[in-house]
């Protein structure tokens, strides 16, 4: 666990374009990580999952909801964050740049150090949806694979390993920007989201490459940023699950399902 000063970052919201800050403050040991929003509190954890999240992981408890939360989540979680209040303002946790690296910041000069929680987990589970499939296996030595599909688009290398015990999260992880594709950017405006995207907090990408001026951060920054996502979908196990990932075609519909799964077989 880590202690941390309280701190806040603001700025838009990606899906909705709206102002949004969120507000950080350590909480009592063994309250949890808990979004304090003007409809009602909202647990960290699996089952608050909004089955209707698209293209995010949105959280909600009755008539509370919160949007985007998966950037902050990985960065409480690899900063040794469990138990926190984060008050909400706005729809969605901020995009910032478009990746976990504002927040690791802000969590290092409020005194957090890195020390990643893990959470047993008791069998194994592997779930399937559409063309993706996840599993979980329990073991000691964790890790996480993950294999994109993309066709005919430069998206750099489509797999990686990433192994908590050994591989840095804030070197190889927390920069990774989230992405599109410019085919998809229409039907994503089209569908109401992306209404506070640019080329600011997203990287666009075309069939020769990303469309942003200083092109990607690491030739395989899309496959980073996939991990980043499913690392902070995972936080809402409470920890890193003590085990090996294999998830082809990874996105957030197939990590809420081994979440949701999981978490019915996690010994803390
Ligand atoms: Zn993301």
């Amino acid at each position: 666990m880590s202690t941390f000063l309280p701190f806040s970052l603001e700025g838009v919201g990606v899906h909705t374009g709206d102002p949004c800050r969120a507000s950080i403050a350590p909480a009592t040991p063994g309250d949890g990580i808990v979004f304090v929003t003007t409809n009602g509190d909202i647990p960290a954890v699996a089952n608050s999952i909004d089955p209707h999240s698209i293209r995010a992981t949105n959280l909600t408890c009755g008539a509370s909801k919160v949007g985007m939360v998966e950037h902050l989540l990985a960065a409480l979680l690899w900063y040794g964050v469990n138990d926190a209040r984060i008050d909400v303002e706005g729809p969605e946790i901020p995009i910032l740049d478009g990746s976990a690296l504002p927040w690791v910041n802000a969590l290092a000069n409020a005194g957090a150090r890195p020390s990643p929680r893990f959470v047993k987990i008791d069998t194994e589970a592997e779930v399937a949806h559409g063309d993706s499939v996840a599993r979980i296996t329990p073991s000691q030595e964790p890790s996480v694979n993950i294999y994109l599909q993309y066709d005919g688009i430069d998206i750099g290398s489509r797999q990686m390993t990433f192994a908590p015990m050994v591989d840095d999260f804030v070197e190889i992880l927390a920069p990774a920007r989230t992405f599109a594709m410019e085919s998809e950017v229409e039907q994503i405006l089209a569908s109401g989201l992306g209404r506070g995207g640019s080329l600011e907090n997203a990287l666009i990408i075309g069939e020769s490459g990303p469309l942003n001026p200083g092109g990607f951060r690491f030739d395989n920054e899309p496959v980073r940023h996939k991990m980043l996502d499913v690392i902070g979908d995972l936080a809402l196990l409470g920890g890193l699950p003590l085990a090996r990932l294999e998830i082809v075609r990874p996105g957030h519909r197939i990590m809420h399902e081994i979440v949701r799964r999981a978490a019915t077989r996690t010994a803390s």
